[in-house]
Protein backbone atom coordinates (compact mmCIF):
# COMPACT_ATOMS: atom_id res chain seq x y z
CA UNK A 1 0.00 0.00 0.00
CA UNK A 2 1.41 3.59 -1.06
CA UNK A 3 1.24 5.55 2.37
CA UNK A 4 0.82 9.05 1.01
CA UNK A 5 -2.10 7.53 -1.06
CA UNK A 6 -3.93 6.68 1.80
CA UNK A 7 -2.97 9.43 3.98
CA UNK A 8 -4.88 11.65 0.67
CA UNK A 9 -7.74 9.50 1.29
CA UNK A 10 -8.13 9.76 5.00
CA UNK A 11 -7.41 13.25 5.08
CA UNK A 12 -10.03 13.80 2.08
CA UNK A 13 -13.21 12.24 4.88
CA UNK A 14 -11.51 14.16 7.74
CA UNK A 15 -10.23 10.71 9.85
CA UNK A 16 -6.65 10.77 10.64
CA UNK A 17 -7.15 8.76 14.18
CA UNK A 18 -6.99 5.22 12.29
CA UNK A 19 -4.52 2.39 11.38
CA UNK A 20 -3.14 2.47 8.03
CA UNK A 21 -2.58 -1.38 8.36
CA UNK A 22 -5.04 -3.69 5.93
CA UNK A 23 -6.68 -6.74 7.01
CA UNK A 24 -6.02 -9.81 4.87
CA UNK A 25 -8.82 -11.49 3.20
CA UNK A 26 -10.49 -14.05 4.41
CA UNK A 27 -12.75 -17.06 3.42
CA UNK A 28 -14.82 -16.31 -0.22
CA UNK A 29 -18.47 -15.74 -0.09
CA UNK A 30 -20.39 -19.43 0.49
CA UNK A 31 -23.33 -19.62 2.40
CA UNK A 32 -26.34 -19.42 -0.06
CA UNK A 33 -29.37 -17.49 -0.11
CA UNK A 34 -32.45 -18.88 -0.20
CA UNK A 35 -34.65 -18.32 -3.59
CA UNK A 36 -36.82 -15.29 -3.23
CA UNK A 37 -40.20 -15.89 -2.42
CA UNK A 38 -42.68 -15.07 -5.53
CA UNK A 39 -44.14 -12.06 -6.20
CA UNK A 40 -47.03 -10.55 -7.88
CA UNK A 41 -45.25 -9.20 -10.92
CA UNK A 42 -47.75 -6.44 -12.58
CA UNK A 43 -46.50 -6.86 -16.44
CA UNK A 44 -43.55 -5.31 -17.78
CA UNK A 45 -40.28 -7.35 -18.69
CA UNK A 46 -36.93 -5.86 -18.04
CA UNK A 47 -35.94 -7.52 -21.25
CA UNK A 48 -38.38 -5.23 -23.06
CA UNK A 49 -36.52 -2.29 -22.53
CA UNK A 50 -34.06 -2.11 -25.68
CA UNK A 51 -32.67 1.18 -23.28
CA UNK A 52 -31.83 3.13 -20.22
CA UNK A 53 -34.40 5.28 -21.35
CA UNK A 54 -37.32 2.91 -22.01
CA UNK A 55 -36.11 1.06 -18.66
CA UNK A 56 -36.86 4.15 -16.88
CA UNK A 57 -40.33 4.93 -18.29
CA UNK A 58 -41.19 1.31 -18.05
CA UNK A 59 -40.46 1.80 -14.09
CA UNK A 60 -41.56 5.03 -13.97
CA UNK A 61 -45.02 4.46 -11.89
CA UNK A 62 -43.69 0.58 -11.14
CA UNK A 63 -46.13 -1.29 -8.53
CA UNK A 64 -44.44 -4.32 -8.61
CA UNK A 65 -43.50 -4.67 -4.59
CA UNK A 66 -44.89 -2.85 -1.82
CA UNK A 67 -42.26 0.20 -1.85
CA UNK A 68 -44.09 1.76 -4.18
CA UNK A 69 -46.64 2.81 -1.39
CA UNK A 70 -44.43 5.43 0.56
CA UNK A 71 -41.97 6.36 -2.41
CA UNK A 72 -41.64 9.81 -3.83
CA UNK A 73 -40.49 8.98 -6.87
CA UNK A 74 -38.67 5.35 -8.30
CA UNK A 75 -34.67 6.55 -7.77
CA UNK A 76 -33.50 4.47 -11.76
CA UNK A 77 -29.97 5.52 -11.49
CA UNK A 78 -27.36 7.96 -12.63
CA UNK A 79 -24.05 8.27 -14.20
CA UNK A 80 -22.58 7.26 -17.70
CA UNK A 81 -24.20 4.77 -19.80
CA UNK A 82 -21.70 3.37 -21.02
CA UNK A 83 -19.35 3.13 -18.19
CA UNK A 84 -16.96 0.46 -17.39
CA UNK A 85 -17.43 0.33 -13.52
CA UNK A 86 -21.51 -0.26 -12.39
CA UNK A 87 -21.78 1.04 -8.33
CA UNK A 88 -24.67 -0.90 -6.72
CA UNK A 89 -25.84 0.16 -3.11
CA UNK A 90 -28.99 -1.12 -0.84
CA UNK A 91 -31.63 1.40 -1.53
CA UNK A 92 -32.26 4.76 -1.38
CA UNK A 93 -32.91 6.53 1.52
CA UNK A 94 -35.04 10.42 2.26
CA UNK A 95 -32.33 12.57 0.32
CA UNK A 96 -32.51 9.99 -2.60
CA UNK A 97 -36.16 9.36 -2.60
CA UNK A 98 -36.90 13.55 -2.35
CA UNK A 99 -34.06 14.23 -5.34
CA UNK A 100 -34.74 11.45 -7.54
CA UNK A 101 -30.76 10.13 -7.63
CA UNK A 102 -28.73 7.60 -6.13
CA UNK A 103 -26.36 8.60 -3.09
CA UNK A 104 -27.17 12.31 -3.01
CA UNK A 105 -27.30 12.07 0.65
CA UNK A 106 -24.01 11.96 3.35
CA UNK A 107 -23.12 8.37 2.11
CA UNK A 108 -23.09 9.61 -1.75
CA UNK A 109 -20.78 12.53 -0.57
CA UNK A 110 -18.82 9.90 0.80
CA UNK A 111 -18.64 7.98 -2.46
CA UNK A 112 -17.65 10.64 -4.48
CA UNK A 113 -14.50 11.83 -2.42
CA UNK A 114 -13.74 7.48 -2.58
CA UNK A 115 -14.32 8.14 -6.46
CA UNK A 116 -11.89 11.07 -6.20
CA UNK A 117 -9.32 9.13 -4.32
CA UNK A 118 -9.38 6.81 -7.39
CA UNK A 119 -9.13 9.30 -9.99
CA UNK A 120 -12.72 8.92 -11.07
CA UNK A 121 -15.56 11.13 -10.97
CA UNK A 122 -19.50 10.95 -10.11
CA UNK A 123 -19.92 11.48 -13.98
CA UNK A 124 -17.37 8.46 -15.14
CA UNK A 125 -19.63 5.64 -13.28
CA UNK A 126 -22.54 4.48 -13.20
CA UNK A 127 -24.58 3.92 -9.55
CA UNK A 128 -27.88 2.11 -8.89
CA UNK A 129 -29.59 0.24 -5.92
CA UNK A 130 -30.33 -2.69 -5.57
CA UNK A 131 -34.01 -1.62 -4.98
CA UNK A 132 -35.37 1.57 -6.82
CA UNK A 133 -37.54 2.42 -4.13
CA UNK A 134 -37.01 3.39 -0.17
CA UNK A 135 -37.82 1.37 2.24
CA UNK A 136 -39.64 3.01 4.91
CA UNK A 137 -37.61 4.70 7.85
CA UNK A 138 -34.22 2.80 5.66
CA UNK A 139 -34.72 -0.83 6.73
CA UNK A 140 -33.26 -3.38 4.34
CA UNK A 141 -35.02 -4.41 1.51
CA UNK A 142 -37.45 -7.72 2.06
CA UNK A 143 -36.37 -10.46 -0.28
CA UNK A 144 -39.35 -10.35 -2.20
CA UNK A 145 -38.50 -6.38 -2.63
CA UNK A 146 -35.50 -7.17 -3.84
CA UNK A 147 -36.84 -9.67 -6.32
CA UNK A 148 -38.91 -7.58 -7.98
CA UNK A 149 -36.54 -5.13 -8.40
CA UNK A 150 -33.25 -7.42 -9.54
CA UNK A 151 -34.55 -8.48 -12.85
CA UNK A 152 -34.05 -4.35 -13.93
CA UNK A 153 -30.85 -4.07 -12.34
CA UNK A 154 -29.60 -6.50 -13.91
CA UNK A 155 -31.30 -5.74 -17.66
CA UNK A 156 -29.67 -2.21 -16.63
CA UNK A 157 -26.34 -3.62 -16.25
CA UNK A 158 -26.69 -5.55 -19.06
CA UNK A 159 -27.53 -2.48 -21.03
CA UNK A 160 -24.34 -0.60 -19.89
CA UNK A 161 -22.08 -3.66 -20.37
CA UNK A 162 -19.39 -2.77 -17.49
CA UNK A 163 -16.30 -4.62 -17.33
CA UNK A 164 -16.84 -4.59 -13.15
CA UNK A 165 -19.89 -4.27 -10.57
CA UNK A 166 -18.75 -2.24 -7.20
CA UNK A 167 -21.30 -3.93 -4.72
CA UNK A 168 -21.37 -1.08 -1.63
CA UNK A 169 -22.62 -3.06 1.44
CA UNK A 170 -23.87 -6.75 2.37
CA UNK A 171 -27.16 -6.34 0.93
CA UNK A 172 -25.85 -5.24 -2.54
CA UNK A 173 -23.17 -8.22 -2.21
CA UNK A 174 -26.23 -10.35 -0.87
CA UNK A 175 -28.08 -10.28 -3.55
CA UNK A 176 -26.11 -10.02 -6.62
CA UNK A 177 -23.84 -12.47 -5.45
CA UNK A 178 -26.71 -14.72 -3.82
CA UNK A 179 -24.77 -15.18 -0.59
CA UNK A 180 -25.80 -14.07 3.24
CA UNK A 181 -22.33 -14.44 4.40
CA UNK A 182 -20.83 -11.38 6.52
CA UNK A 183 -19.04 -9.18 4.38
CA UNK A 184 -16.20 -9.29 6.08
CA UNK A 185 -15.43 -12.71 4.94
CA UNK A 186 -15.35 -11.54 1.21
CA UNK A 187 -14.96 -7.98 0.93
CA UNK A 188 -12.21 -7.06 -1.13
CA UNK A 189 -11.79 -10.49 -3.07
CA UNK A 190 -13.10 -10.79 -6.77
CA UNK A 191 -16.20 -12.95 -7.64
CA UNK A 192 -18.17 -13.60 -10.20
CA UNK A 193 -21.66 -12.96 -11.15
CA UNK A 194 -23.27 -13.26 -14.66
CA UNK A 195 -20.40 -13.70 -16.05
CA UNK A 196 -19.04 -9.98 -14.67
CA UNK A 197 -16.49 -9.50 -12.35
CA UNK A 198 -17.66 -8.21 -9.21
CA UNK A 199 -15.35 -6.74 -6.11
CA UNK A 200 -17.85 -6.44 -2.89
CA UNK A 201 -16.63 -3.66 -0.56
CA UNK A 202 -17.88 -1.90 2.20
CA UNK A 203 -20.85 0.34 1.86
CA UNK A 204 -20.24 4.18 2.54
CA UNK A 205 -22.81 4.20 5.51
CA UNK A 206 -21.01 1.53 7.01
CA UNK A 207 -18.06 3.81 6.54
CA UNK A 208 -19.34 6.62 8.19
CA UNK A 209 -20.12 4.45 11.38
CA UNK A 210 -16.68 2.49 11.30
CA UNK A 211 -14.17 5.11 10.01
CA UNK A 212 -11.84 2.33 11.18
CA UNK A 213 -12.77 0.30 8.28
CA UNK A 214 -11.63 2.56 5.82
CA UNK A 215 -8.24 1.56 5.76
CA UNK A 216 -9.91 -1.83 4.01
CA UNK A 217 -11.91 0.64 1.67
CA UNK A 218 -9.30 1.65 0.36
CA UNK A 219 -7.30 -1.35 -0.03
CA UNK A 220 -10.50 -2.29 -2.06
CA UNK A 221 -10.85 0.68 -4.10
CA UNK A 222 -7.23 -0.11 -5.33
CA UNK A 223 -7.62 -2.91 -6.27
CA UNK A 224 -10.42 -1.57 -8.59
CA UNK A 225 -8.40 1.08 -10.07
CA UNK A 226 -5.63 -1.50 -10.94
CA UNK A 227 -8.17 -3.71 -12.54
CA UNK A 228 -9.39 -0.68 -14.52
CA UNK A 229 -5.82 0.50 -15.42
CA UNK A 230 -4.92 -3.25 -16.25
CA UNK A 231 -7.91 -2.94 -18.56
CA UNK A 232 -7.42 0.21 -20.57
CA UNK A 233 -3.55 -1.12 -21.43
N1 LIG B 1 -27.63 4.20 0.42
C1 LIG B 1 -27.80 3.37 -0.61
O1 LIG B 1 -27.58 2.17 -0.50
N2 LIG B 1 -28.22 3.88 -1.74
C2 LIG B 1 -28.45 5.17 -1.91
O2 LIG B 1 -28.82 5.56 -3.02
C3 LIG B 1 -28.24 6.02 -0.83
C4 LIG B 1 -27.83 5.53 0.34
Amino acid sequence: MNRRDLATYLTDFGWRDIDAGVAPPRAAASAALPPPPAVPVTGGDPHGAATLEAMAALLRDCRRCRLCQARTQVVFGVGNPQSRVVFVGEGPGADEDRQGEPFVGRAGQLLNSMLRAIGLRREDVYIANVVKCRPPGNRDPEDDEAGACLPFLWRQIELIGPRVIVTLGKIAAGHLLGTRAPISSYRGRWQKARGRDVLPTFHPAYLLRNPAAKAQSWSDLKQLRHALEREAK
